[in-house]
């Protein structure tokens, strides 16, 4: 690919502030772009209202900047862009890819919250949309992980593009905003592999072409799950060099000691930029927190 055309993205949900595991994650999305001398662009994705507060945003978006992680674009929150994917999910209907679906919780218990059959629902009552199951397979080359091979991953789920609440999906959400916003490359959590043949999916539904692929390792606590607002990960504080250092060591970047580019976040970035080596991490899915950060 050329290097001139590298636009990354960093798209985090503001359901809660940044800890360490996502400053990893923007770390790496952004020292790749600039690696490529590319944009990196900072997208809010607060499509669910229900749990996005933009008390959050702001803290995340202060957060970076103190990290000196600034978007080289104007923000695109996506709850103000519900009108684009809502032509989106026409289009889709159009083409007879997407039903209408009123199950509920209750009866689809049985399925493990999934959906693997088309319901017969009537589009008269609440109802959520919802992307045909498929037998397509997808196989794509992720930069770390290697040959992603997505099998069986349409055939047993029918994923909601439209929640019955009026709210949109990430699924859908982050397709139609990476394409409009002309994403070539997503460097993002290895927890977000699951999502992926759906999205190349609605790629193909929509004739677009795929961004390339690079999933990086999660970071896991003491008991091996992931650092998330779920289980109540801290938030990092702000401009503070020795969590960014911790941050780039799961990176694979380190100092040498007395390193004079370890003593400020602007010096300690422009290496980071110089040595960012995906490969470091090659076919790594997640790295425990080492004894000394424990606390994050
Ligand atoms: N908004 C998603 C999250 O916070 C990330 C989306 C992505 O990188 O594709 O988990």
């Amino acid at each position: 690919t050329n290097d001139t055309h590298y636009r990354g993205r960093f798209a985090p949900s503001p359901t809660g502030p940044l800890h360490f595991g996502s400053l990893v994650s923007a770390l790496a999305s952004y020292l790749d772009a600039k690696k490529h001398h590319g944009q990196w662009i900072v997208r809010l994705e607060d499509v669910d209202g229900s749990r996005c507060k933009t008390q959050y945003a702001e803290q995340i978006l202060h957060t970076l900047h103190s990290y000196g992680l600034v978007s080289d674009e104007l923000i695109r929150v996506q709850s103000q862009h519900s009108d684009q994917y809502e032509q989106y999910l026409l289009l889709l209907k159009k083409r007879h890819a997407v039903f209408a679906c009123n199950c509920t919780r209750q009866s689809l218990a049985d399925y493990h919250g999934q959906h693997p059959h088309v319901c017969h629902s009537t589009t008269d009552l609440a109802h959520s949309w919802r992307l045909h199951t498929s037998g397509q397979a997808y196989c794509c080359e992720d930069a770390i992980q290697g040959e992603l091979l997505f099998e069986n991953d349409l055939a047993s789920n029918a994923p909601v593009l439209k929640r019955k609440d009026g709210y949109f999906s990430y699924q859908l959400a982050v397709v139609v905003d990476d394409h409009l916003q002309q994403i070539t490359h997503l460097v993002r959590g290895a927890d977000l592999i699951d999502t992926t043949a759906q999205q190349l999916y609605l790629y193909d539904l929509f004739g677009w072409q795929a961004p390339e692929m690079c999933h990086i390792p999660l970071i896991t606590n003491h008991t091996g799950d992931k650092i998330s607002k779920q289980n109540h990960a801290k938030a990092i504080q702000n401009g503070h060099l020795p969590t960014l250092l911790r941050a780039l060591h799961y990176l694979r970047i380190d100092f040498s000691p007395g390193d004079e580019q370890a003593n400020s976040i602007e010096s300690a970035l422009t290496y980071a930029i110089r040595h960012w080596q995906p490969s470091r991490l090659k076919g790594i899915k997640d790295l425990p927190l080492e004894q000394q950060d424990l606390h994050f």
